[in-house]
């Protein structure tokens, strides 16, 4: 795996796709920029061997040019996190930006405009990556929330870099971590999986059913499995038609020798809302009128136990609906669990989506080893699948 330290970067003029697609408020101020955080330990380095930086990112899903969603919002910002002043070009391609770039000394940060004011971003238009790859004389890639895209300014233009291609810190910190869950893993590994439906995730069950030793299955998911198994959910969410799947999910983790955990137990409401009444009951009868939104406190005992025991540790979905109060204790509690199991000394990832905005909300963030900053690019990960940011890169 290439990475920044197999390229002297003194004088040179580095290309770097960051995600700097962060949330502004009505008056155009960054809210969030942990994003751009991300991306400092990659541009720090090179700026500190003596090389310059020009940075493009999209922001936002514009159809063309759209003044609020140009990229001289962040540069006060940037500018900010970095401490160097960030200079701007109303342009990704052509004259002005290939002015902008040669006029770059050492040292210096250039940031270009919204890559998707052109339509030839998304389309992976050669010419357009061509033109991108113009501006510098190294690529490097640490956009791992765009890395599963196909994109000019994300896969294409490696092309046009044959030699002097790298990924980025933030990049290479994600690849290392999902390899040190999927593929180098200590023993035994759990992988926690919640979130809605088994629609979903199936492909991600599927493809960790080969590398995990346990397997916690908690969140909405729960009930297609309990009433496959003859179970009654009473009014839970379910997918009838993965019934099936969901058994054969079962007996190949059986096969497998995986350990499959489901909830024995859930609080159920008779609402979906967070002021509903609720009672703890069986995780199989579940009375009509009545939902299960979290999990229940003899399944969270089961899942300690598991949890204490793994050396690595997968988390991805939440065990109820944590975004009503009364139904995020079971996911604060499995939060806690892992950040116990880490502080003894195991590896824990969170990734995915909604499992990393619960770990923001309660606080438990510095207690994990790594929690991923690409939802989508991760669970295609998960699934298995070779990204195209980074097979971009690997590629002779
Ligand atoms: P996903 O996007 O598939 O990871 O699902 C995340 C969503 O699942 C969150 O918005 C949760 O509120 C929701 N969820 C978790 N548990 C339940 C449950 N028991 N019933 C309904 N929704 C749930």
């Amino acid at each position: 795996m290439k990475t920044l330290s197999d390229i002297n970067f003194k004088d040179k003029k580095a290309v770097i796709r960051v995600d700097f697609n962060v949330p502004l408020d009505e008056n155009f101020k960054v809210t969030d920029a942990n994003r751009i955080e991300a991306a400092k330990p990659t541009i720090d380095k090179i700026l500190q061997e003596g090389g310059s930086v020009i940075l493009m990112s999209h922001l936002g899903r514009p159809k063309g040019v759209e003044e609020k969603y140009s990229l001289k919002h962040i540069v006060a910002k940037v500018s900010e996190v970095l401490g160097v002043e960030v200079k701007f070009v109303d342009d990704c391609i052509g004259a002005k930006a290939e002015q902008a770039s040669a006029d770059l000394k050492p040292g210096e940060v250039l940031l270009l405009e919204n890559l998707r004011f052109y339509k030839e971003e998304e389309a992976g238009d050669a010419d357009f990556a061509q033109k991108l790859a113009k501006l510098g004389d190294v690529y490097v890639n640490d956009a791992f929330g765009t890395a599963h895209r196909a994109h000019a300014s994300t896969t294409i233009i490696a092309n046009y870099f044959p030699e002097d291609k790298v990924f980025g810190t933030l990049l290479a910190k994600e690849i290392e971590s999902l390899d040190k869950v999927l593929k180098n893993s200590e023993k035994p590994v759990t992988a926690v999986l919640g979130g809605s439906k088994v629609s979903s995730k199936i492909t991600v069950i599927e493809n960790i059913l080969d590398k995990v030793d346990h397997l916690i299955i908690g969140g909405g998911m729960t009930f297609t499995f309990i009433k496959a198994q003859g179970g009654k959910i009473g009014d839970s969410i379910c997918e009838d038609d993965k019934q099936e799947l969901a058994l054969e999910i079962l007996a190949k983790a059986k096969e497998k020798n995986v350990q499959v955990h489901i909830p024995v137990d859930v609080i159920a409401a008779d609402g979906f809302k967070n002021d509903a009444n609720t009672q703890v009951v069986d995780v199989r009868e579940i009375p009509d009128g009545w939902q299960g939104l979290d999990a229940g406190p003899k399944s969270l005992e089961n899942f300690k136990k598991v949890i204490l025991e793994s050396k690595t540790i997968l988390w991805n979905g939440p065990l109820g609906v944590f975004e009503m109060e009364n139904f995020a204790k079971g996911t604060i509690a499995l939060g806690n669990f892992i950040a116990e199991a880490t502080e003894k000394g195991a590896f824990s990832l969170v990734g995915g989506g909604d499992s990393v905005a619960a770990v923001k909300q309660f606080g438990l963030e510095d207690k994990m080893s790594y929690v991923s900053t690409g939802g989508g690019a991760m669970l295609e990960m998960l699934e298995g699948k070779t990204l195209p940011g980074i097979a971009a890169i690997l590629e002779a």
